[in-house]
């Protein structure tokens, strides 16, 4: 899984060059894949492995290592001596890993990228009950099963369309480094019948990201570009609706893309600031004016693009600012949302999948009107 490796090593690209594999004098037989137990934490894990308490505090401090996710599906490496404790953590959704070290007393934490050893998996099915679950029964991953949704529900309403009986398949990457698994990456190849209609989506990589695409969906008419260079659906548009039991309101006014802080964001179209800076629960925002009605959302960014005022104009593709988790947020994403005659819509279907920078290429190879 090479996507976002372009990306992240450019964010990141003063820890990652000086970086020379920090624990290369662990052997590889010594080295041991571990599960991430339910509700594991850094510091539980680290105990478990024979950290001091004095190192525990530190890695507990750690920026880098602050919002990483144990998801009990990823494994870890871990290795230990009569003089060091070392572990080596994996983030879940891209190539990011981290190094903690223990050594003679002294704690190390270092970031790095990985480059995986990759094997393909593939496998089949028919829907039986929730997607979600239909794609789980076949291969037991929840990142798998929420990626394969986000595969198709830019073009599709998939709780409204999919019936029991549809056939799916899909091809993903297993990861694995020294020799170990570590988690599943990128699902390469996916169908999914629609009405009795099998449409088939291939994962194409591009600088700083990728997308699945299929050359019979036609995204001319859709007003907006990607404002990110990697579609990943952490929280999908949810309008607002009373739960018929509990009586709550669940709703959710744009959608959430989960991306490492720093990640850039691009303008989706021509537009017009209408409102930027920062307030408690959105943090970092901004606010665009478009043409026919809409208005377009940004919360939670790391930085902002300083040109930016109320009333500057701006061009599609335009650099607006960076991913990352100001205001009321537990883990780097963007949240965009869309306004139409000041009314949220669902964003996944107003934006094509890849960005502007991308168009020449994905819109020579989608349908024309
Ligand atoms: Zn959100």
């Amino acid at each position: 899984m090479k996507v976002l490796l372009l990306l992240i090593s450019l964010i990141y690209s003063s820890q990652i060059f000086a970086s020379t594999q920090i624990y290369s004098f662990i052997k590889d037989k010594d080295l041991k894949v571990y599960k991430v137990k339910a509700f594991d934490r850094l510091d539980k894990i680290l105990e478990r492995h024979s950290f001091s308490r004095d190192s525990i505090k530190l890695a507990v401090a750690n920026k880098n290592l602050q919002f990483l996710s144990f998801l009990p599906e990823i494994q870890y490496l871990a290795a230990q001596s009569s003089n060091f404790s070392f572990i080596k953590f994996y983030e879940p959704f891209n190539d990011i890993s981290h190094i903690v070290l223990e050594r003679n007393g002294q704690l190390t934490v270092e970031q790095m990228t990985t480059e995986f050893d990759t094997q393909k998996v593939s496998t089949k099915g028919s829907i039986q009950g929730p997607l979600f679950e239909s794609i789980k029964s076949r291969i037991n991953s929840d990142i798998v099963s929420f990626r394969f949704s986000d595969v198709f529900s830019l073009d599709y309403n998939l709780v409204k369309v999919l019936k029991k009986d549809a056939e799916f398949s899909l091809t993903v990457e297993k990861l694995f480094d020294h020799g170990k698994f570590i988690k599943y990456g990128e699902i390469l190849n996916a169908s999914l019948d629609i009405n009795g209609k099998t449409y088939r989506k291939s994962f194409i990589e591009y600088e700083g990201g990728g997308v699945h695409f299929s050359n019979d969906t036609n995204y001319h008419a859709r007003p907006f570009f990607a404002p990110v260079t990697y579609v990943r659906i952490s929280s999908p548009f949810q309008p607002r609706r009373q739960h018929p039991i509990t009586k709550r309101v669940i709703s959710h006014n744009g959608m959430d893309l989960e991306m490492p802080s720093g990640t850039p964001l691009y303008a989706p179209a021509n537009g017009i600031v209408d409102r930027i800076g920062y307030k408690r629960a959105p943090g970092n925002y901004l606010v665009i004016r478009h043409s026919n009605g809409f208005e377009t959302y940004y919360n939670h960014m790391d930085s902002l693009n300083k040109k930016l005022v109320p009333g500057t104009k701006i061009k599609t593709g335009q650099f607006l600012g960076t991913v990352g988790c100001t205001g009321f947020c537990t883990k780097p994403h963007l949240h965009f949302a869309v306004k139409q005659f000041g009314k949220w819509i669902d964003p996944s279907k107003k934006i094509k999948p890849f960005t502007y920078a991308e168009r020449n290429r994905f819109e020579s190879l989608a349908s024309n009107p």
